[in-house]
């Protein structure tokens, strides 16, 4: 962690006790500038506090966004710059936009089920109804989930969808569609699972596909998604579900596919004891080095959550570049345990956050993912395990190492894209002077403005480039959908809500 204290004099002096004032809502703005996409001129942010996670801190200052990328960043006012969109930051602490590096999307049309369930217990009750979806229950379920995470400082984000089901549609066309729709910057990674109870696997045969099945489609999926140029809004990765619904020759051969199409690898990993007793009994070994034995190590690979490390895991993910999703509030939902998270950043690996799925993290939001991380980590060892700056480091700068975008976002430097958050920490919260305390310590902060590549996506605490309210709507119709269709089959919910 390169920043420091804030510099530039006390945050008490400066405007972040001045009241709101003009503020980051847009009245400073011209209309055209609501919905602008990188490269419609530029836009300068004033009067704001910034912790750009590299970097010294700055109690007062400015950040200049030009052709979606940041063009300046400094202490005081900003440069002159005659037709800029102007920006008023008081009251304001702006950070590198979030880095989800791990979700399930489809998962938020069936939130709150099996509420006491151990992860193959809710795995198993879930599994059911996620057969019965179809691409339009994906459609809504990401509108709202991605909407969710926009709304919460999140300008990047990764979707692990590994259920397709056949018949329903292109369930992975959809969630591309939504997250195109608001503007994200998404890495979806098209999962797969062949191995169903009747190999020995966790998943039921009916949501599990062949071997060539998913080799062709997820070859197809890279060819026709995948945009690998500075700035890509839209990248795919290649993701095998968990070594518990996944054949060893599958784990292989999405290897060596990733590799040859230049993608990047992704899968669960060491979630909870149960895992590492299946992979005892059934590969022999534990499920790191069953990974490494597959070739399922290296800096191309991020795993999600890596609870249950041991020592020579830790240092193994360590040498290799092995990156991690930290998801603390699933964890805790499914009593999953503690990542070792504060030993592997000593350890020198990369760690990323994640909020997982909502089926499993019921309305998470990322900024609450960054506050987890920190309690977490205090809780098992300590109120020195990890400071407020490297939990936003974690959310931030941690998520673009997994996602291999350190170079172009995950902290705010000129040349960087410009996914930049401004957090209401004036207020209530202007009662703590450390800013990056008070949007770290405490719940989140409402978000003023998000901006991804310099396009204004929330303002104000509204989505702007989709109707606010419709989104929400978009998830309950998805949930109510996705009942009327599992109930088409035969399935329901309702003696699965305490299981
Ligand atoms: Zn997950």
């Amino acid at each position: 962690m390169t920043g420091g204290p804030m510099t530039g004099g006390p945050m008490t002096g400066g405007p972040m006790a001045g009241g709101r004032g003009a503020d980051a809502t847009g009245r400073h703005e011209t209309a055209a500038t609501g919905g602008r996409p990188g490269g419609g001129g530029d836009t300068l942010i004033e009067n704001v506090a910034i912790a750009p996670v590299a970097g010294p801190e700055i109690a007062h200052g400015h950040i200049l966004v030009r052709d979606g990328r940041i063009a300046a960043i400094g202490a005081g006012p900003g440069p002159d710059v005659p037709g800029a969109a102007r920006v008023d930051g008081s009251g304001c602490l702006a950070t590198p936009g979030l880095v989800n590096t791990h979700h399930h999307l489809y998962q938020w049309a069936s939130q709150g089920v099996a509420q006491d369930a151990t992860l193959f217990e809710w795995l198993t009750a879930l599994y059911r109804l996620w057969a019965a979806m179809d691409a339009e229950v994906v459609r809504g379920a990401a509108t709202a989930g991605l909407g969710w995470l926009a709304l919460s400082g999140c300008t990047t984000t990764t979707d692990h969808h590994y259920i397709f089901p056949k018949g329903r549609g292109d369930l992975l066309a959809a969630e591309i569609e939504a997250a195109r729709d608001l503007g994200l910057r998404f890495h979806p990674c098209r999962g797969s699972m062949d191995r169903g109870v009747s190999q020995g696997g966790l998943p039921p045969d009916e949501v599990v596909e062949t071997l060539p099945e998913i080799l062709a489609a997820t070859a197809e999926a890279v060819d026709a998604y995948h945009d690998p140029s500075p700035g890509s809004m839209l990248r795919v990765a290649v993701a095998p579900c968990s070594p518990f619904s996944v054949s060893a020759e599958l784990m292989t051969e999405a290897a060596a596919l990733a590799r040859d199409k230049g993608v990047r690898l992704h899968t669960h990993l060491c979630e909870t004891l149960d895992e590492e007793e299946h992979c005892l009994a059934q590969m022999g070994c534990t499920p790191v080095d069953y990974m490494d034995k597959l070739g399922w190590l290296g800096p191309d690979v991020w795993v999600a959550h890596a609870v249950h490390l041991h020592d020579r895991d830790i240092e193994r993910f360590a040498a290799t570049g092995t990156g991690t999703a930290h998801c603390p509030s699933s964890n805790g939902r499914l009593g999953a345990g503690i990542a070792r998270v504060s030993e592997m950043l000593r350890a020198g690996a990369v760690v990323g956050l994640g909020v997982d799925g909502a089926a499993s993290s019921e309305l998470t939001t990322l900024a609450g993912e960054v506050r987890q991380a920190l309690l977490f980590q205090r809780a098992r060892y300590g109120p020195a395990a990890l400071t407020a700056r490297q939990a936003l480091e974690l959310g931030t700068l941690g998520g673009a190492r997994c996602l291999g975008r350190e170079d172009e976002i995950g902290t705010l430097e000129v040349g960087k894209l410009a996914d930049i958050v401004l957090w209401r920490v004036g207020g209530f919260a202007a009662a703590i002077d450390d800013p990056v305390c008070a949007l770290v310590f405490g719940p989140p902060p409402p978000v003023a403005r998000v901006l991804v590549g310099g396009r204004t996506v929330v303002a104000d605490g509204e989505l702007r480039t989709v109707p606010h309210d419709a989104a929400g709507r978009a998830g309950a119709d998805a949930h109510r959908r996705l009942l009327r269709l599992a109930a088409d089959r035969g399935v329901t919910v309702a003696g699965e809500v305490h299981r």
